[in-house]
């Protein structure tokens, strides 16, 4: 062990190796693996070393694409046996819309370029003889799956690395870190000290106590986790060749053959954590004691779907721990106010994800970007709400007893609610709003007509798609009061707010008393914001994002300040307010406002502090509706009076209060983009259409000489909007886009557009066929449907309402 490092991964797990093994592939060689104990000496050692590509997250999926497809060459590179056996797998379906789910799967995967296919349960019991197919509706196969030896995983990615340069040095645990005069981390470890530029924590199911030392608190808790391997089945060991591997999705549990026999594992639905706070320093190679009782529901029904299993001795039962976040993707890359400390942890599915783990991080720490869009593992993607105890046993209990249970796109999931909400809660509650969740904050999805009312679950078009009807109808013809508390804001202030803030965002900095929209890039042109700006005076400015984005966002400006001259401060939870749109806001607002707000006075895109009601609001003229439309935002002590006033004021106009859902319908009427769908770090000014915002002659600003090569190349995809022919389901994100047997796009969003009577869904469209498609379809719930690109919005197309 040398004294000096430039980069100290601490564990040596999968993917602690993996991430040494991509900074010596960039380069970066000067990398050493400090491992407590030995290499997979957490999680690692008894994991079941399955695999697949399947993610939620589209771009998480694409790097686990990765993972699969860099097994050979580091088992290649290393010399070291890894057991790879791409068998393939099988997820069965239990119900008739699980049927319908795959199918959708099966579109969605050979969008990602992966060639699956549909089975009949007969079929799929053909493939593995010992699955009992009673009961089921359908099945697929994913060619991408597979399992491999975990030991052998973990050795060959350490020995490619160290043939590269890297250092792996076991029985030494990392005591302390702490911060060095000049920067650099001083790591106190077992064996000495030693100086880094930069920590990485792979420390796994120690990765929270890890975190603590440089004061961070991740959102992430072990739990313990069974499977069995059974005695030799004459059935498994007649199969010649490899065995797929089954996931039995309504059953709970996955099967994979081991030996001659075959390793089943199990999803409970009354999971338990264990040691909150990580493990214990001196947890040896360690498994608990098979919980039998607890987890005998979901054996049953193991047993039932794989009868043999009733027959046939258990070699081996493994209970082991490892670790969950609240959505179930790991913890990846830098937190704020702690430069050099990147996180690589919270990792569930290491044999699926290690390598894309690997490469993201490697990319951020040598090129300052992770590359590509990585907000799906992003660490930054939580708040500090998340790290809460309760919260996190709540939220990943869910995850866990729902890993293989079927979401519907509608549905709203009950952990860890409610978290956060507004002054105005209870009186939107008592006004008929269902509420979903954004970054713990309970947000209206519409207002329902009676206390009765449930919303189906569902694959399709829900029984409160005409309750969002009526709330889209209200906003064209008179209008809506949408709370905007789930809007981030920042207050810039100081003498160099202006110059910093024109460097920042790729628009032009508006005049004092006016907004406006502002693309912010990263140095590779792509975006990493769709602010507005609002100008309140010559140096106090308000940047406006999403409300999700806070610790992502706030990251990115601390990276960017100057020394001194700016202040920022986030001001998300002491403003909120309401956006009030349709064409009689206006006369709405007269009534609160003593100000001018006629049109002449009071313009589009103005802004102006201002009395409504009995509050000093801050009042711009903008609208995401396509109607003229204002926000109007309070102190938060005085959102609940502004609401009460707003309604009284709106009775006689027939205001209306309207949720996420008619704002969906709205914007897609308008082709208006949001962030989250059109707009992501994925995406270019170039592609998205927020080029028009880009001011290219003014100075320098971040991502320019990027954004400027990008307009004299031209970008490859377009956003355009899409007329689908859709029949009880709307398109949604990441449905293809084909022509014939060629992929030409995808979608970002979809939703019906009430007022127009039309399936709309924004997509990026590869270029060369934009202007010559006419045989476009798009998959909606695994369906091909004829689909048109539209030249215009459907409504208002000049906008001349929302100027109005
Ligand atoms: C029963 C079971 C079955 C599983 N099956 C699968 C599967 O089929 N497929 C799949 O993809 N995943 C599976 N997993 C999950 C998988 O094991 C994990 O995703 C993976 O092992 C996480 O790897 P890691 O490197 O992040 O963490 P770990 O393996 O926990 O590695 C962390 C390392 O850091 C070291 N360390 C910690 N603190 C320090 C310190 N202070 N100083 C020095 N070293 C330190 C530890 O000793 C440890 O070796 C399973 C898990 C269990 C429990």
């Amino acid at each position: 062990m040398k004294d000096q490092y430039q980069v100290v991964v601490i564990g040596g797990g999968i993917v602690g190796c993996s991430v040494a093994y991509h900074l010596t592939l960039r380069g970066l060689t000067d990398v050493a693996v400090i491992e407590r104990a030995e290499l997979t000496a957490g999680s690692t050692w008894h994991a079941a070393g399955g695999f697949h590509a399947i993610n939620s997250d589209t771009d998480v999926a694409a790097l686990q694409k990765y993972t699969i497809a860099l097994y050979p060459e580091i088992e290649a590179e290393s010399g070291q046996s890894i057991g790879l056996k791409l068998s393939g797998g099988l997820e069965l379906a239990g119900t008739p819309e699980r049927a319908e789910w795959l199918k959708s799967e099966l579109a969605w995967l050979r969008s990602m370029g992966t060639e699956a296919y549909l089975l009949t349960p007969k079929e799929a019991a053909e493939m593995v003889p010992i699955i009992d197919p009673t009961g089921l509706t359908g099945a697929l196969f994913d060619p991408h799956e597979g399992n491999l030896d975990p030991n052998g995983a973990t050795h060959a990615y350490a020995g490619a690395a160290k043939k590269r340069g890297a250092e792996v040095i076991l029985h030494n645990r990392v005591l302390s870190l702490s911060r060095l005069p000049g920067g650099q981390w001083r790591v106190e470890t077992e064996q000495g000290a030693i100086t880094a530029e930069h920590v990485v924590n792979a420390a796994g199911l120690w990765a929270r106590r890890v975190g603590k030392m440089v004061g961070v608190d991740h959102p992430l808790v072990p739990m313990p986790h069974h499977y069995l391997i059974t005695e030799a089945i004459p059935e498994v060991a007649a199969i010649e060749g490899l065995m797929p591997a089954v996931t039995d999705l309504e059953g709970f549990t996955y099967l994979q053959r081991e030996g001659d026999g075959v390793l089943l594992g199990l999803y409970e639905q009354n999971p338990r954590h264990w040691q909150v706070e990580g493990a214990p320093w001196d947890f040896g190679m360690t498994l608990f004691p098979e919980e039998i009782d607890r987890i005998m529901p979901e054996l049953s029904i193991g047993f039932e779907r794989f009868p043999v299993l009733q027959n046939v001795g258990i070699r081996r039962w493994v209970n082991g721990a490892f670790t969950f976040t609240p959505d179930g993707n790991p913890l990846v890359g830098p937190v704020a106010g702690i430069p050099n400390y990147w996180a690589a942890c919270g990792c569930m599915s290491g044999f699926s994800q290690c390598a894309g783990i690997g490469l993201v991080l490697a990319n951020w720490i040598i090129d300052g970007d992770p590359g590509l869009d990585a907000f799906g593992m992003d660490v930054a993607r939580f708040g500090p709400y998340a790290s809460n105890d309760r919260y996190l046993r709540d939220t990943t209990a869910q995850f866990y007893a729902r890993r293989f249970v079927m979401a519907y796109p509608n549905e709203q999931l009950p952990a860890g609610r409610p978290l956060k909400t507004t002054p105005c809660y209870d009186d939107l509650a008592a006004a008929g709003a269902q509420f979903s969740v954004n970054w713990g904050l309970e947000v209206p999805l519409y207002f329902a007509p009676t206390t009765e009312f449930e919303e189906n679950d569902t694959l399709g078009r829900s029984n409160a798609e005409p309750i969002v009807a009526e709330e889209v109808a209200a906003v064209r013809s008179a209008a809506g009061a949408y709370e905007i508390a789930q809007y981030a804001r920042y207050e810039v202030s100081g003498a160099g707010a202006e110059a910093w803030l024109d460097h920042l965002v790729a628009s032009r900095i508006p005049a004092v008393g006016r907004i406006r929209l502002a693309p912010m890039l990263g140095e590779a042109g792509r975006l990493m914001g769709d602010l507005s700006v609002t100008r309140l005076a010559e140096q106090r400015f308000w940047l406006t994002g999403s409300y999700y984005l806070q610790t992502w966002h706030q990251r990115w400006f601390q990276q960017q300040l100057p020394d001194g001259g700016v202040t920022l401060r986030n001001i998300t939870d002491d403003w909120m307010g309401f956006s009030l749109s349709g064409p009689a806001s206006r006369a709405i607002l007269e009534r609160l406002a003593h100000d001018d707000v006629s049109d002449a006075a009071f313009p589009f895109l103005a802004v102006r502090t201002m009395d409504v009601g009995t509050a000093r609001a801050v009042v711009g003229r903008l609208s995401l509706t396509g109607e003229l439309g204002y926000e109007i935002v309070v102190p938060t002590i005085q959102h609940r009076t502004l609401l009460q006033q707003l309604r009284e004021a709106g009775e006689a106009s027939g205001l209306r209060l309207i949720g996420d859902r008619a704002i969906d319908s709205l914007r897609l009427e308008k082709a208006y983009g949001i962030w989250n769908a059109e707009f992501t770090q994925a995406y270019t000014p170039g592609m998205s259409g927020l080029d028009r915002f880009v001011a290219f002659d003014k100075g320098d600003f971040i991502g320019r000489k990027a954004a400027l090569h990008e307009r004299e190349a031209g970008a490859a995809q377009r956003l355009v909007l899409l007329e689908v022919d859709a029949a009880d389901a709307d398109a949604s994100a990441d449905d293809g886009i084909w022509i014939g047997d060629r992929r030409v796009g995808f979608v970002t969003s979809g939703a019906y557009g009430h007022h127009v009577n039309k399936s709309l869904a924004l997509a990026y469209v590869d270029r060369e066929v934009i202007e010559s498609a006419d045989e476009i379809e798009v998959f909606v719930v695994g369906n091909a449907r004829p689909a048109r690109i539209l030249a215009e919005a459907p409504y208002d197309p000049k906008g001349s309402k929302l100027r109005g």
